[in-house]
């Protein structure tokens, strides 16, 4: 089947994108560098796959692609779901000031606000319960009153399934064994939040909505097609314009070069 779309990358970019052209039926190919982790493959102990080698990716291709310059550290998740693996979960929309300057006109928050709202709707946002406030909380809470700034701090917005049910003095809180499941409206079986303080290196409850959990699954169930362990290494167009595209492509698991070709190529890449 040759797609009518090629998107390179599965992380926040790629997932919106492969999600909604599968909705709008074209045929969708997602060719994703990372693996497809399940909770069981997380890394977790010394020797584990934790990093991702861009020079050696067939032997290296773990969790985080951590790259390492003079001033600065980049971190980026790889696997299916991309830096939503990875990611603190915060999901706060811009305030109006901030496009205030440097943006392309009609870039703006009201522009935007629609939007926002519609990735709300899948990443699913909750503010941490009030039952469930936890002492670093209680901590920031009281430094800010502290500084006279008490009136600025409030909680953030972020992508997890809290549970309104359990308490944080609850003896059994961190039990992971106890956290409740659900199935989501994609078909994905998720666990509720038991504060286990794993988001960044893979909720094993499923507690934390990352996008193979919603865009990715949409995109799926849309009929598109994920490829995990499938590294880009250059796209070229055929003919004059990009309308016809191809994209050269290494198959980590088999260690096989192969091309995709198709109509368009979306191409994400990560910038975190
Ligand atoms: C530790 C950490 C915490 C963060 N916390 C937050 C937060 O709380 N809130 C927030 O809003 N943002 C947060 N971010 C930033 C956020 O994760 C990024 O802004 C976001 O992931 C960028 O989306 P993207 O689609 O551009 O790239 P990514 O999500 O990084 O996706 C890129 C995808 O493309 C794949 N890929 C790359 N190159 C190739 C290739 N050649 N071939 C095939 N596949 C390829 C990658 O494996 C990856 O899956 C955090 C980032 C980090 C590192």
């Amino acid at each position: 089947m040759t797609p009518d779309f090629v998107v390179i990358g599965s992380g926040f970019g790629g997932a919106v994108a492969a999600c909604r052209l599968a909705q709008k039926g074209r045929k969708v190919l997602v060719l994703e560098r990372g693996r497809r982790w399940l909770p069981e493959d997380f890394p977790r102990h010394w020797g584990d796959a934790w990093l991702w080698s861009h020079e050696r990716p067939e032997q290296c291709h773990g969790w985080i692609d951590a790259r390492v310059f003079r001033r600065m550290t980049v971190l980026a998740g790889a696997g299916v779901g991309g830096g939503s693996l990875i990611y603190a979960n915060a999901s706060i929309d811009a305030e109006p000031e901030a496009f205030a300057e440097g943006w392309p006109p009609g870039m703006n928050h009201e522009e935007l606000k629609p939007y926002y709202e519609r990735a709300a709707e899948m990443l699913k946002p909750e503010l941490l319960p009030d039952t469930q406030l936890t002492r670093r909380f209680k901590l920031m809470r009281e430094a800010a009153t502290a500084i006279n700034e008490g009136a600025r701090f409030k909680k953030a917005p972020v992508a997890i399934t809290f549970d309104p049910e359990r308490s944080y003095s609850a003896p059994d809180k961190f039990d992971q064994k106890k956290a409740t499941k659900f199935t989501n409206e994609h078909g994905k079986v998720q666990g509720k939040c038991r504060h286990l303080g794993l988001c960044d290196i893979g909720c094993p409850i499923g507690a934390k909505n990352t996008l193979d959990f919603n865009y990715l699954a949409a995109a799926e169930n849309a009929g598109a097609t994920i490829q995990p362990l499938s590294l880009v290494s250059h796209i070229s167009h055929e003919g004059s314009t990009w309308r016809s595209c191809c994209a050269a492509a290494r198959n980590l698991e088999r260690c096989r070069a192969f091309r995709e070709r198709s109509a368009m190529v979306g191409v994400r890449t990560a910038t975190s």
